[in-house]
């Protein structure tokens, strides 16, 4: 019966909204096969409160004044205490900066086996996580055979837990922090100043690309993104280009996204770019070409001019209450 662990990122106190989909998900996965879910919360405990009613039977909290800032060896370290102590057979840490920054040094740590970017999670006597390979092309099932493993989640790969879950028992664990000092150590934390929707958390992005000609253009691609409460993205041309900062950039080289519905306007569908966003629930692309590569991932398609479909789309959305 296999215990899961999932690491419950925060952040401004609150916790990520993929910290409770991976415990929903491995909630459902342990419904059948037995075994726990425990939440594990490093610093500010004020989410633990929470995590039995997102499907965790047990919480386990760590406190250290070295939580206040983000570092991996920290992190690492406590994360490692925690295993080594009350040996979880996985556990589950999201894809996000933070995640993918210190998963694969703990698993190192651990000596455990360590799979990223994972979008499905089973159990057949072993752990067995799917997750995307080549650009999104195909997914591989991944057969954890160490008796620990560390895995990566997607955002919005799961949904959140339905099942009415109860208070969950809060335990303390000593992280091993006792006279240790970091090798390297984050001295400033400069928040964007833009205060828009994370693209990784959002439920529906509106993207655009070099399709909108200009950078002024993408004003369509904000107030779209506005009316629909959705995130702005946009492919790398476009970042290339210098009209948006690189923390919209969807792709290879930017942001994975797996939405509920992804608009892409102007956008090719170049395989870098499907990379990141081939996982979204749905997509609907806004090309003139109707040959571009865009639609073959599209679930919807618009084959037109995005400067009459793109605001009368808005104005269509308006109208909806
Ligand atoms: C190593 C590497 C990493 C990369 N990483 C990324 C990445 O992370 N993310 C990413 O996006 N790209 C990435 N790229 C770049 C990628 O290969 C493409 O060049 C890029 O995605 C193209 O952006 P685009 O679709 O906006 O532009 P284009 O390919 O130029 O496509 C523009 C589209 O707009 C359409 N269009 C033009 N006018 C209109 C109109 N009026 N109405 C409707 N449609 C119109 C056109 O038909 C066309 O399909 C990477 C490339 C490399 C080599």
């Amino acid at each position: 019966m296999p215990n899961i662990a999932v690491y419950i990122e925060q952040s401004g106190g609150a916790a990520k909204k993929v910290a409770w989909q991976m415990t929903a998900e491995a909630r459902r996965l342990v419904d059948r096969t037995g075994g726990e879910v425990w939440a594990v919360v490093l610093g500010d405990a004020a989410c633990a409160a929470e995590a039995g009613r997102q499907g965790a039977h047990r919480v386990f909290t760590a406190a250290d004044d070295a939580f206040a800032r983000y570092d991996a060896e920290t992190w690492t370290r406590a994360l490692a205490a925690f295993v080594a102590t009350r040996r979880p057979d996985l556990l589950l840490v999201g894809a996000t900066a933070v995640g993918k920054d210190f998963a694969p040094r703990l698993a190192a740590r651990l000596d455990a086996a360590c799979v990223s970017d994972c979008i499905g999670l089973d159990y057949d006597g072993g752990f067995r996580l799917r997750r995307p390979i080549f650009a999104g092309k195909c997914y591989a099932e991944v057969a954890v055979e160490a008796p620990v493993a560390v895995a990566g989640v997607r955002p919005n790969a799961f949904p959140l837990f339905a099942g009415g879950g109860v208070d969950a028992p809060v335990e303390a664990f000593d992280p091993g922090l006792g006279g240790f000092a970091p090798h390297a150590a984050v001295v400033e934390t400069v928040t964007s100043a833009e205060k828009k929707i994370e693209l990784t958390e959002a439920e529906v992005i509106v993207s655009g690309g070099r399709g909108l000609k200009e950078a002024a253009n993408y004003q369509l691609i904000e107030t779209l993104a506005s009316t629909m409460g959705a995130a702005a993205g946009a492919s790398r041309a476009i970042v290339d280009a210098g009209w948006v900062p690189h923390s919209h950039q969807v792709g290879q080289t930017g942001k994975t996204v797996s939405p509920k519905l992804y608009v892409a306007v102007g956008i090719s569908g170049a395989i870098q770019h499907l990379a990141g966003m081939s996982s979204s629930k749905c997509i609907v692309a806004i090309n003139k070409d109707p040959n571009a590569p865009i639609f073959k991932a599209a679930d919807y398609g618009i084959a037109a001019d995005l400067f009459e479909v793109v605001p009368a789309l808005d104005a269509a959305i308006r109208t909806l209450d």
